[in-house]
């Protein structure tokens, strides 16, 4: 029961009383005491407000006394329900938040036993006690008080989405006396039980939001300005950059009650052809490869293999007089093989993060508040990330400039090229007389 409910009964309750006092006031000339107390002298006789004939009040009444009397009457209005309503605040929720689900439900449901004139009009107040179940559709998050009582605290599932929240009400009904002779004492069950429902947001905390998780290399590539090399050609690599990517860091979205990375990774490249560092071979133009020397040359492209320990083996080098004489095509396929590997390597870091479980998705868990905020889920993913990817591609990156390897890997991909200059210089020695007055026997007959 509410108080304004019980104050408008009051107010009823006193305007009854009003006209009953006003009642019309017993005449004189009228013999004896009034048989009833809603009986008064008209004109010398008594006369009634009811005869006491059965049903002559009207149904539902009953003539008492000469009164007609209202008896076993139970308002109408004031079952479960007609008042009052479910409250969920905060509202709406933002995902593991703690809930409060309140209510001012009232049942106030009384007997109205009335008397015109003569006896005052009488409400009993037998307020039924209500039950209460509070549930979820669906079922999610998890109670944190019981769930029968008026009030009940929830915390909100990890993750986002509608949730109806429902709170059934049934009354208890208590048993009301009736003043009225010959009636029984009576209650009053409502039809229930009765349910009252809400809707509400479970959603992300500012300023998280949803998305995909997704790792995005980016790539960049210049011309290697070649000072102070001493190589025919260079390649460098770097520097790597991860996460902290144009101003992004470790990005953490939600998707299906997880945390995803958007991560970022760039990479940048340079190689250079060192042209001032050599002579790029040609029969065609005067040239340091002459008579004398040519077979030293040959000899010398001719000795590139990789499995050789002679000379540098990258065919950038003297052969002969000092003279550094190579040959453009070769050195670019020797310095892109190198750019080739770390290429197919650094677009492969997405394939590996993923295959090895970095990207997994982070569980929301509302008990572990390292989970529950994106920016939190982001520095577990930098932690589970940055070291391991860090030695990933440290190692890669001296794979590729080691002897044994990368090196190695270059120069057996330049060596057919380089065999190929070599038989270029036979050729043009042949051409040119030299190899019938100095013979070379690294050239073919
Ligand atoms: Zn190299």
């Amino acid at each position: 029961m509410n108080r304004r409910s019980i104050l408008s009964l009051f107010i009823t309750c006193v305007a009854l009383l009003s006209s009953l006092f006003a009642a019309p006031a017993y005449g004189c000339g009228c013999v004896g005491s009034p048989p009833g107390s809603c009986c008064w002298c008209a004109n010398g006789v008594w006369v009634c407000q009811c005869p006491g004939d059965p049903g002559s009040c009207g149904t539902g009444w009953e003539c008492i006394d000469g009164c007609c009397s209202w008896c076993n009457a139970w308002d109408t209005y004031t079952a479960i329900g007609s008042e009052g309503d479910i409250y969920i605040w905060p509202k709406p929720c933002r995902i593991c938040e703690w809930v409060t689900f309140d209510n001012d439900i009232t049942d106030i449901d009384h007997q109205e036993f009335g008397v015109f004139w003569g006896y005052p009009t009488y409400h009993s107040y037998p307020q039924d006690s209500l039950t209460y179940s509070w549930r979820t559709n669906p079922v999610t998050g998890r109670w944190l008080s019981q769930t029968n009582l008026a009030t009940a605290s929830w915390e909100a599932p990890p993750c986002i989405g509608t949730v109806q929240v429902y709170l059934d009400v049934d009354d208890v009904p208590a048993e009301a006396t009736n003043p009225c002779p010959g009636y029984s004492d009576e209650n009053r069950d409502d039809t229930g039980p009765v349910t009252f429902g809400d809707s509400m947001q479970v959603v992300l905390p500012s300023p998280c939001q949803a998305g995909e998780g997704h790792v995005y290399p980016h790539w960049s590539e210049s011309i290697h300005d070649c000072v102070g090399v001493t190589n025919c050609g260079i390649t460098s690599v770097g520097p790597v950059r991860w996460g902290d990517y144009e101003g992004h860091t470790y990005e953490a979205v939600y998707n299906n009650c997880a945390w995803e990375v958007v991560f970022h990774i760039s990479s940048s490249i340079r190689v250079g052809i060192c042209t001032d560092i050599f002579q790029d071979w040609d029969c065609s133009s005067p040239g340091v490869v002459t008579k004398d020397n040519y077979c030293d040359f040959v000899n010398f492209f001719r000795n590139i293999d990789p499995c050789s320990t002679g000379g540098t083996g990258t065919g950038c080098g003297p052969a002969a007089g000092g003279q550094v004489v190579s040959d453009v095509a070769c050195v670019t396929i020797h310095e892109y093989t190198h750019y080739s590997e770390w290429r197919d390597f650094f677009y492969g870091v997405p394939d590996w993060l993923e295959a090895n479980g970095y990207l997994d998705p982070i569980p929301i868990v509302c008990d572990d508040t390292d989970t529950t905020h994106c920016s939190t889920a982001a520095l577990l993913f930098a932690s589970r990330i940055e070291d391991d990817l860090g030695a990933y591609l440290g190692n890669k990156i001296a794979d590729i400039g080691n002897d044994t390897s990368g090196e190695y890997r270059a120069r057996l991909a330049a060596e057919p090229c380089f065999e190929s200059v070599a038989d270029d210089i036979c050729l043009c020695a042949k051409n040119k007389g030299w190899s019938n007055e100095k013979p070379c026997n690294a050239c073919p007959p």
